[in-house]
């Protein structure tokens, strides 16, 4: 048979008092305080929530990881899924209830610096490919020339 809250909250308080000599409103108070912690470990909050302060924007968007403000879920690398997914909710929404500057990005900066790059490189290896090309181009216009050149040049010897 399982013990109710109450049972449980006096048998821990009977174990403390037992030994340290505590006045009645000293006991009741403690009591209290243990009850109030039992019924939220039922419920399954492991610290009370307005114990837990809210997140600054500096705290919730690190270099390399976000925090959702909402939840409190971190480790995260770009929020725009997790609210979709988890709090059906638009970023634009998100940054409304939490006063987010539109300039702060909703992804990691390291992330979005990745992606920066990542973007970037895609656009070297585009020029390179043209660069390639343009020299393929140039390589074969100047045999062409040169070809042009050299007759030209023993079109020019054979008159001398
Ligand atoms: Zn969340």
């Amino acid at each position: 048979m399982a013990i109710t809250t109450t049972e449980l909250a006096a048998q821990i308080l009977a174990a403390h008092a037992s030994n340290s000599e505590m006045t009645t409103d000293e006991l009741l108070a403690e009591l209290a305080q243990i009850h109030a912690s039992l019924k939220a470990l039922e419920k399954g909050e492991t610290a009370p929530a307005a114990n837990r302060p809210p997140l600054t924007i500096k705290e919730a968007f690190k270099k390399n990881e976000v925090t959702c403000m909402i939840c409190g879920k971190g480790g995260m690398k770009t929020l725009t899924r997790h609210l979709n997914q988890i709090h059906h909710m638009k970023p634009r929404e998100y940054r409304k209830q939490f006063g987010i500057p539109t300039a702060q990005s909703l992804s990691a900066k390291s992330y979005t610096e990745a992606r920066k790059a990542l973007a970037q490189e895609r656009g070297l290896a585009d020029n390179l490919a043209k660069a390639r090309e343009i020299r393929m181009a140039n390589i074969a216009s100047r045999k062409a020339a040169s070809v042009k050149s050299s007759v030209k040049g023993k079109a020019a010897k054979t008159q001398k």
